[in-house]
């Protein structure tokens, strides 16, 4: 052999996506990305994503997930963990004792919330105080349009859904920021502290109504609120409201081939799962698309990756086969659908470029997660991490291998942990993102196009 032919059969060589796939494959990677725009546009918050979930899954079939319940191979079942995360399942051929295919994503993200008392008049501006929630650095998030997308619960017991600021005829709300004249103090701090938590507040108008006494700002703008959605001040206690950046899924580059938009971290493979799990009908082993809730805070509470919603649901599954749980769940794999952080050139510093994700070379394999020497990570095995190289190399997916920056720059996690403390087999992975965290964030087309691809290889082993 040369060294031509050695080097060829010796080394790798990875290619951009682009000069791997075929003019129709890039055909239905426009179509997906398309149709995944048009979620990003309905779906912005955890409840809104389940709920589209639940209507596309009953659209093709899916039944209500019930207690007890008889299932049959070739089943299509979901479980909606309260309006806030879902599981779905398409029942297999052979019994859950051989163990499930599972994807798990989250479509909760980084945001705003508003406090449980957020109204009040300052210098005859009303405002809404907020709480961030997940990962964000605040300074991004003033001279933002923002939207309101949420839930109140209504003293008499109705429940009333809020979106204020997406439709082209709605107003838009927004924080405000420090004009550059009079910030010599705010430009010596570090970004950390440039905006703080506290002064995250929304301006939601500054008419006061007509008449006389204190706070007729705030009064004009619960006025509104009572005559739009029946609201009085004290339901905010009772309310799930949340402030994220307005504004549609676009496409980026002249050449369109990236995307903007908030919350790809992880709405992108939630979607991607998705069309996965709607794209198969008989598999051989049970397939399992899980959408979780507050992966932004440690996967915690009822609807996060932690809570026991999980077993409830693949428990009656085991139940009607008369299979154990422990023993569905050792035998079964997950592939834990989430972002990785694309190569971004204007900061080569914080990664090691040999090991980091790249735009469009397709779905990222992450081996471990975690910080400061793989802390909190699961990491995945080697045999894991062949089960997946093959997998995804028999289904022809373009994929690359990922790790979160360079050691002891930083890191962070997924669901990949708890679901691999329940005995199951977890490997990481998911579409690069550029400004992840962001009120807008980055992802390629081809990226989001081959990690669906690679969730519904998943599906099938
Ligand atoms: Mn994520
Ligand atoms: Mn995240």
């Amino acid at each position: 052999m040369n060294t031509d032919e050695l080097r060829e059969s010796l080394l790798m060589a990875p290619k951009n996506g682009y000069a791997r796939i075929t003019p129709a494959q890039r055909e239905e990677m426009n179509a997906y990305c398309r149709r995944y725009m048009a979620f990003m546009d309905a779906c912005k918050t955890e409840r809104e994503a389940t709920a589209w979930a639940v209507r596309e899954a009953e659209n093709r079939g899916f039944k209500p997930f019930v207690p007890g319940m008889d299932v049959k191979p070739g089943d299509k079942i979901y479980y909606n963990n309260r309006d806030k995360a879902i599981a779905l399942a398409v029942i297999g051929t052979e019994s859950l004792a051989k163990g499930a295919n599972i994807c798990a994503a989250h479509v909760d993200s980084p945001r705003m919330d508003v406090k449980p008392n957020p109204l009040y008049e300052d210098s005859q501006i009303a405002y809404l105080k907020t709480h961030y929630y997940g990962g964000i650095k605040k300074y991004q998030w003033p001279t933002v349009p923002l939207a309101i997308h949420g839930v109140v619960y209504r003293k008499d017991g109705t429940v009333v859904t809020v979106t204020i600021g997406e439709d082209d005829n709605d107003p838009v709300l927004m924080v405000t920021d420090l004009l550059i004249h009079l910030a010599g103090d705010q430009m010596q701090k570090t970004l950390a502290k440039g905006i703080e938590g506290e002064q995250l507040n929304v301006i939601l108008g500054t008419e006061p109504i007509e008449g006389e006494g204190a706070d007729l700002v705030k009064l004009n703008v619960m006025k509104w609120l009572n005559e739009k959605y029946g609201l009085i001040e004290e339901d905010f206690l009772s309310a799930e409201l949340t402030v994220v950046p307005a504004g549609r899924c676009r496409e980026v580059g002249l050449d369109r081939s990236l995307l903007a938009a908030y919350g790809h971290d992880d709405r992108v493979c939630a979607y991607a799962e998705l069309e996965g799990l709607f794209a198969i009908e008989n598999p051989t082993k049970t397939a399992v698309c899980i959408l979780a809730d507050k992966e932004e805070i440690g996967s915690v509470g009822i609807s996060g990756m932690q809570s026991h919603y999980f077993e409830h649901f693949m428990g009656t599954l085991c139940d009607a086969q008369g299979v154990k749980l422990e023993d569905c769940f050792a035998k079964s794999f997950c592939l834990s659908a989430d972002v990785s952080n694309a190569f971004d050139p204007n900061f080569p510093e914080t990664c090691d470029k040999r090991n980091n994700s790249q735009l469009n070379y397709g779905v990222a394999i992450c081996k471990y997660t975690g910080s400061r020497g793989k802390n909190g990570a699961s990491d995945a095995s080697a045999e894991a991490m062949g089960h997946v190289r093959s997998t995804l190399d028999n289904a022809g997916v373009i994929w690359q291998t990922a790790t979160l920056g360079k050691v002891d720059q930083g890191g962070g996690g997924t669901v990949a942990a708890y679901m691999a403390n329940r005995n199951i087999v977890t490997v990481d992975a998911g579409v690069p993102v550029l400004s992840m965290h962001a009120p807008m964030e980055l992802v390629s087309k081809l990226d989001c196009y081959e990690t669906m691809l690679a969730c519904k290889a998943i599906y099938l082993v």
